[in-house]
């Protein structure tokens, strides 16, 4: 797994016949620093403009198609009509689960992969290796269930 730097990300983009500019590398700059926070375009646009006011919203929408080709990002569906971004962490081979509440709506992350057994039983019983897994539990959060 690649290692989520912007330096990576010029050899990168290079490799893949892409131009590297700056407003690519400041677009992922705001993706990262704002990890576990699940931004829409729209958001991660409003971060990126308050930091570098010369990238235009074409750009960032254009750019993050790229990023999660390369590898960097993903999009996660959390239900509510829009495609969400997240880092490719380092290291994790498995997507991360998500706790939706239906009472507030907060998002949690279990950082477990918590699935390996079930993963053994299912290749085991169907001969199915399991790559990626998209876990998403909806019930009601810790704050919730005490009100
Ligand atoms: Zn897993
Ligand atoms: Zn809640
Ligand atoms: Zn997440």
């Amino acid at each position: 797994m690649l290692s989520n730097s912007k330096d990576d990300l010029s050899q990168l983009l290079r490799e893949k016949g892409y131009k590297i500019t700056e407003q690519r590398k400041a677009v992922l700059e705001i993706v990262m620093e704002h990890d576990g926070e699940h931004l829409s375009s729209q958001e991660i646009y409003e971060l990126v403009k308050k930091k570098y006011p010369d990238v235009g919203v074409a750009t960032v929408y254009r750019t993050l198609p790229v990023l999660e080709e390369l590898g960097y990002v993903y999009t996660v569906d959390l239900g509510d009509g829009c495609a969400r971004y997240e880092l490719q962490r380092e290291g994790q081979q498995h997507r991360h689960h998500h706790l939706i509440c239906e009472c507030c709506g907060e998002i949690t992350e279990v950082k477990d992969d918590l699935l390996d057994e079930i993963e053994k039983k299912i290749y085991d019983n169907y001969g199915f290796t399991i790559k990626d897994h998209r876990v998403k539990f909806y019930g009601i959060c810790s704050k919730c269930g005490k009100c």
